[in-house]
């Protein structure tokens, strides 16, 4: 068997969902200190696996929008977008990297993902893209065919020759202008309408995406919940045009929470994740009787928007 079919066997087996390989000449504009040969010298393919997020953690978010159980929101927190989907992508990355040095004789560096990254060291989205696994949305992350946005990615570097995957090549997955779910629904107006600016504009492997501008201070204040619109215990809406430091300073001084182990509330957003159509949404939740689509989202947007 080939070495790129035993990793991705492993990966598999190892409970991944997705798994593909970039060549290093996908990432010829990685900034510097980025480029996979700066991160591991003498590295020639990009190892991606991709984990999807429940369908039973997602729905927990669709509750919370749709049903106003707020209580819902930590699992999207704990099993979803935030924690423990990235210490599996954590393990699974080590192992196949074990599995690389081990049996193949050759050096893999396993990247960190999630929230103990202290900085990512190559940007995952690009590397999955770069992989052939699918497209950037307009809501500036992955989708893929089987599950749009809603997985996390792990990434390793190996000194390994393998087999680059063609890049994705299948039906287009985002249509930002006749969609637009995920600017309407973002319920501080974080990401910028097509049309709206500049968007961010990205080539590798022959193809050129573009994707939306996203304001993070805007998306951060609905993460760490800094408005009443959003279960918060303080509105900080006044402040959405902050600097990060001045979010840092604003974050730190807020009322602490004394509903778990956080320090102060949080919000664990995902909305423009969950409701994004592509990766076959109508048949993985509306079939099901998961969610009753953005039709029925009830919370009112702190801002005086958002809802269809
Ligand atoms: S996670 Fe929430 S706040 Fe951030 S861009 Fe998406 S919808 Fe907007
Ligand atoms: S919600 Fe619609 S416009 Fe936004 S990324 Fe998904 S498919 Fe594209």
């Amino acid at each position: 068997m080939d070495r790129k079919q035993e990793i991705k066997d492993l990966a598999k087996k190892l409970g991944m969902d997705l798994c593909g390989v970039a060549g290093i000449d996908r990432f010829a504009e990685s900034p510097p200190g980025r480029h996979p040969t700066e991160l591991l010298p003498g590295c020639r393919s990009v190892i991606v696996v991709a984990k999807r997020l429940l369908d039973g953690v997602v729905q927990a978010n669709f509750r919370a929008y749709e049903d106003d159980m707020y209580g819902m929101k930590g699992l999207w927190g704990t099993y979803g977008y935030t924690m423990l989907p990235n210490f599996e992508l954590t393990y699974v990355c080590y192992a196949l990297a074990n599995y690389i040095e081990h049996e193949l004789d050759e050096v893999a560096t396993p990247l960190s993902t999630g929230p103990m990254t202290n900085g990512a060291q190559i940007s995952l989205r690009h590397s999955a893209v770069a992989a052939g696994l699918g497209e950037f949305g307009w809501l500036g992350i992955v989708l893929t065919p089987e599950f749009g946005p809603r997985q996390r990615f792990g990434v390793v570097l190996t000194t390994a020759e393998l087999e680059p995957d063609p890049m994705y090549d299948g039906p287009r997955l985002c249509d930002p202008e006749k969609c637009g779910i995920c600017t309407k629904v973002c319920p501080v107006q974080a990401l910028s309408k097509p049309g709206e600016g500049e968007p961010k504009h990205v080539s590798m492997g022959g193809k050129s995406y573009d994707y939306c501008r996203i304001d993070m201070v805007r998306c951060l204040v609905a993460e760490y919940a800094m408005t009443k619109g959003l279960n918060g215990k303080a509105d900080y809406t006044d402040k959405l045009d902050m600097s990060f430091e001045e979010l840092a300073k604003v974050q730190a001084s807020m009322p602490i929470s004394e509903a778990g182990l956080q320090h102060t509330e949080s919000w664990h957003c995902g909305k423009c994740q969950v409701y994004c159509p592509a990766g076959n949404w109508g048949e993985r939740y509306k079939k099901r009787g998961l969610s009753r689509g953005v039709g029925a989202i009830k919370k009112v947007d702190p801002l005086g928007g958002g809802k269809e």
